[in-house]
């Protein structure tokens, strides 16, 4: 931890503008004592090198799963000037919308567990995983620039969604001002056939449990759709896959290109490639980003779409039936224009979040008027091994532009996990513990032991003290798809 960081709040943490040559905001550190000497000196340094980029709003800040990322730490949250601010790559991450979505059911845990095995392998089965993974939905070219620009309104017109699906995504599963034409022809190949699937690594597909004892505010639950003792839940976490790799690797370069030649921005680290907002370049970006979050927006239905076939087959019943409802869809690796208040003044700002959840207060604009009193649900990971968070936002999120963590974030590298654990060993482990895991790489379950994570319950606290998320519900695993 450097010497010249600054404890303003129990929860709060600053290094000063002047810590490092060039910053033009202080640099803020959501965490608890116990979470922020946990953090790895990236954190640090790459929080500092963000406050320095051109048009940076009030201060540049990272989440308490904090760690080190891309340029940006993962947990990094930055809001700019549209007009004399930058758009950056790495301030939005990879794995563009890469997101998490929470779906309920009316079953409980003893109706599941027959059927558990047989349910797992099925959607192990119908969601493909792994890093190549290829969909069911067969798309020429064409239609997949379509599906790019129109989210999850392309799924509703092809039968992939029900009306309210929509309504319960952030942004209604559409960015608008996708433009296809924006996107190379690479990311469209390295795209188009992966339409419903999961990836790999810490991509997941989850049977979670919402046991009565983890309840924290049994009335906003109810609001969110939970409302049994030991009601089964599904929550997934997937992205943009190839294709917003692709683009995000296109734009990287694109943007080193002029960066310095054409616009005379310099910066700390060339992994914060940037162009200014309103440039040709930025806007560019921009629209090719868009096409990557509605293509992750797509791809999450599609599977849910699947999850319903797999749950009417298993269960010999309608998926209206079995109350299939999103709770929520929220992303947690995009920008976007949103209006806050800066200074006791209402203005748009670019908000980039990477690693960060949207987490919008009671009242607001842009959250399902069902969530209108509550503030909107935030879906949260944890790990395979511990569980998960369904939490509310927070009017006191407007110190953060309304913004909380999205996980626990790791402990220790995928390397080290690896080394520490064995696949196979973890999983006849976790079955022990009453949790089916299917996966396809044994290699990659064992960098995803709970023990490689920080621990979420630590994570959620510390939002919660800081004002920026509060705990609805804990969720626990009972079976899992692992990427
Ligand atoms: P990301 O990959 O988006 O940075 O992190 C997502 C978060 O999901 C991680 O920080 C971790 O806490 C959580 N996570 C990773 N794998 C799993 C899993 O298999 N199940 C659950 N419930 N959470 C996971
Ligand atoms: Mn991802
Ligand atoms: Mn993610």
């Amino acid at each position: 931890v450097p010497n010249a960081l600054r404890n303003i709040a129990p929860t709060v943490w600053e290094l000063p503008v002047g810590y490092k040559p060039g910053m033009l905001v202080p640099a803020r550190i959501f965490a608890t004592e116990k979470l922020l000497h946990a953090m790895d000196a990236g954190v640090f340094e790459q929080v500092s090198n963000v406050a320095c980029l051109p048009g940076i709003i009030n201060h540049a800040y990272c989440m308490p799963d904090g760690h080190w990322g891309y340029g940006f730490p993962i947990g990094g949250l930055a809001a700019m000037d549209p007009e004399a601010g930058v758009i950056s790559p790495g301030g939005i991450g990879f794995d563009i919308n890469c997101g998490m979505r929470l779906v309920l059911t009316n079953l409980t845990c003893d109706e599941v567990q027959p059927r558990l095995h047989h349910l797992v392998d099925q959607l192990f089965y119908r969601v493909p995983a792994g890093v190549g993974g290829h969909g069911f939905v067969r798309l020429s070219h064409d239609e997949f620039c379509r599906v790019v620009e129109q989210g999850s309104r392309w799924c509703l017109k092809n039968g992939y969604a029900w009306p309210e699906d929509l309504e319960m995504t952030e942004e209604g599963g559409c960015f608008p001002g996708a433009d296809a034409s924006k996107v190379s022809a690479k990311a469209v190949d390295r795209g188009y056939n992966q339409i419903g699937t999961l990836g790999s690594g810490n991509h997941y597909l989850e049977i979670q449990v919402a046991r009565r004892e983890n309840v924290f505010d049994e009335e906003t639950a109810r609001a969110f759709g939970i409302t049994a003792p030991d009601q089964v839940v599904i929550m997934f976490h997937c992205g943009s896959r190839g294709f917003g790799h692709q683009v995000a690797t296109d734009y990287l370069q694109t943007f080193l290109g002029v960066m310095e030649k054409k616009y005379g921005i310099q910066v700390n680290d060339r992994e914060l490639a940037c162009a200014p907002f309103r440039s040709r370049e930025g806007q560019d970006y921009f629209a090719a980003m868009k096409c990557a979050v509605n293509m992750a927006f797509a791809n999450r239905q599609v599977i849910l779409h699947r999850i319903r076939e797999v749950f009417a087959d298993v269960f010999h019943r309608d998926p209206r039936d079995l109350g299939m409802n999103m709770v929520y869809d929220v992303a947690h690796n995009t920008a976007k224009l949103e209006r806050h208040l800066v200074q006791g003044k209402m203005r748009e700002v670019l908000v980039h979040r990477k690693g960060a959840t949207r987490a919008f207060g009671p009242g607001m604009e842009g959250i399902p008027d069902c969530y209108r009193e509550t503030g909107q649900p935030v879906i949260i990971g944890g790990s395979m091994e511990t569980g998960s968070y369904l939490l509310a936002g927070m009017a006191s999120g407007d110190q953060a532009f309304y913004t909380t963590a999205h996980g626990s974030g790791r402990t220790m590298s995928r390397h080290q996990a690896k080394k520490l654990f064995k696949g196979q060993k973890l999983q006849r482990d976790m079955e022990a513990r009453g949790i089916y895991v299917q996966t396809v790489s044994y290699g990659g379950l064992a960098e995803e032991a709970g023990a490689a994570y920080k621990d979420i319950d630590d994570v959620v606290e510390a939002t919660e003290l800081a004002g920026l998320s509060r705990r609805i519900v804990k969720l626990t695993p009972v079976g899992n798809v692992k990427g």
